[in-house]
């Protein structure tokens, strides 16, 4: 079983409801520098308040910032790391390929259209990061996470217009990842477009297996 893994896709792909599962199922430990930057930001920290104005509109945080917080996480971690929402540039791939040898980099791959109905309708726990949608995977009861009863709330960058520059971003900074994986023979692509939460899930399973 592969042990260092990336989801590479665009936002609303479900890198973080995959992340999730792979987490619970598969024993994998989550990286997510979304998550971090977005506790940072909670606790009005240093990083936090240099990050604000980043994720706010949608851009990118500074390579150096991201690099140091997953050089720090990393250190802590011994077994199969899962990578959410980092390397979002080559400079930042380039700084992982340096820290940890990368097994796969899977690219759940998502038309447009889908994405934004996702965003448009997604749930997030502030407390531990679980992802719900509004339709595809409610929580139990209404707008309370079902992992640790924190109220659950909508993200302030999946306001339409962000969400839009965070489109922009992704295919300027982040798809060419796919050919940076590509090139070195680590990536697979899974149809994100078609299927259950679930039936995902699976296919990622094999990919990780093979
Ligand atoms: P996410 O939760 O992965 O969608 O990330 C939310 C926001 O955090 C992004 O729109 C960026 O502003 C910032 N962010 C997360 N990960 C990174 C990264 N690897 N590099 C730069 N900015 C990031």
């Amino acid at each position: 079983m592969k042990s260092r893994i990336v989801l590479l896709g665009p936002p609303g792909a479900g890198k973080g409801t995959q992340a999730e599962i792979l987490e619970k199922e598969l024993g994998f430990t989550k990286l997510s520098t979304g998550d971090m930057l977005r506790e940072e930001i909670r606790n009005k920290t240093e990083l936090g308040e240099k990050a604000k104005i980043y994720v706010e509109s949608g851009n990118l945080v500074p390579d150096e910032i991201v690099i140091e917080m997953i050089k720090k996480r990393i250190r802590d971690i011994s077994g199969a790391i899962l990578f959410d929402g980092y390397p979002r540039t080559v400079k930042q791939a380039d700084a992982l390929a340096h820290i940890t040898d990368i097994d796969l980099a899977i690219n759940i791959d998502v038309k447009d259209e889908v994405l934004i109905n996702r965003i448009a309708k997604r749930l997030m726990c502030p407390k531990c990061g679980a992802v719900y949608h509004l339709v595809n995977k409610p929580p139990r009861k209404d707008w309370v996470c079902d992992k640790c009863s924190t109220n659950l709330y909508q993200r302030d960058d999946d306001r339409e217009e962000t969400v839009v520059n965070r489109l922009k971003v992704y295919r300027q900074n982040t798809l060419p990842l796919i050919n940076y994986y590509s090139e070195r023979n680590k990536l697979v692509v899974i149809d994100g477009n078609k299927g259950t939460i679930h039936n995902i899930f699976e296919r990622i399973r094999v990919a990780l297996e093979n």
